[in-house]
């Protein structure tokens, strides 16, 4: 079957990648993996030895003659588009101790289907995705690194974010354009004590300008505010966002809601 572009379809061919991906999820035989993005059924295929339980959600109905194969009393495969899966309504009739979520993600949708699953709340233990290598590189980002951006921070709020192995493009068939990487994303028992919506909006206004400073980015902010915990870590003030933790960020919120 040809694959389609405009779906993101890169199938894997690399049965040791398959392995070395399946390796990473700790699933046994009480819990629930949902996976996006099934395709032809090369890593569900792997996953089905762990005895769990399995959701996947494929858009492509034309993979059904590959994945029929696949289902049973413990696997089962929805044809729908993940973004507007009622994923809670789905899975509450399967009894299971941890949730697990994989998939090789369709990249054009990459960082969407990843907030539509933050978005939904669900009781996830840890995620593992097969991401643009770029990608991972955003979302594992420590502070002064290039790739240090709102969206680093946005779901360190939820996640442990690790880039665990690069995937070379010849895993695949077709060949992408870029290289890949597994990251692996474990949900933070406890949660940072600040005003979410709030600290989200402060990370998005501070990375705006990525060669702009703080407080040319935040000029809507009392900066007064801002400056006292900037002086406290013995900051200049010309700081730019890329340079500032996740604490000090934290602690910036908190100062301006006194
Ligand atoms: N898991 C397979 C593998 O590793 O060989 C296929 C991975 S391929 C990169 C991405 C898969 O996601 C394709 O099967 C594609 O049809 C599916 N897909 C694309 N957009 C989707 C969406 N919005 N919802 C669910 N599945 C989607």
């Amino acid at each position: 079957m040809k694959a389609k572009k405009s779906l993101g379809q890169n199938f894997l061919i690399d049965n040791n990648i398959i392995t070395k991906i399946s390796g990473v999820i700790n699933a046994n035989n009480n819990d629930l993996i949902i996976e996006i993005g099934p395709g032809m059924g090369a890593l569900t295929k792997k996953l089905k030895e762990k005895n769990a339980n399995i959701l996947c959600y494929e858009i492509d109905k034309d993979m059904n003659i590959y994945l029929n194969k696949l289902i049973d009393n413990k696997t089962k495969v929805i044809y729908e588009d993940i973004l507007n899966a009622d994923i809670n309504e789905d899975i509450k009739n399967i009894s299971f101790n941890n949730l697990y979520i994989v998939g090789n993600l369709p990249y054009y949708i990459t960082t969407p289907i990843i907030k539509y699953l933050i978005s939904l709340n669900l009781p996830v233990k840890e995620m593992v995705f097969m991401v643009q290598e770029e990608v991972a590189n955003r979302f594992t980002s420590k502070p002064n690194r290039s790739y240090y951006s709102s969206i680093t921070l946005y779901l360190k709020y939820y996640f442990d974010i690790e880039k665990l192995f690069k995937v070379s493009k010849n895993s695949f068939n077709p060949i992408p354009k870029v290289e890949s990487a597994i990251i692996k994303f474990t949900k933070r028992t406890t949660l940072v004590d600040v005003n979410k919506e709030a600290y989200f909006k402060l990370i998005t206004d501070s990375f705006k300008m990525k060669r702009k400073t703080l407080k040319n980015n935040l000029k809507d902010y009392d900066f007064e505010k801002i400056k006292k915990v900037l002086d406290k870590h013995n900051l200049n003030i010309n700081v730019r966002a890329e340079e500032l933790s996740e604490e000090i960020f934290i602690e910036i919120q908190n100062i301006l809601e006194k």
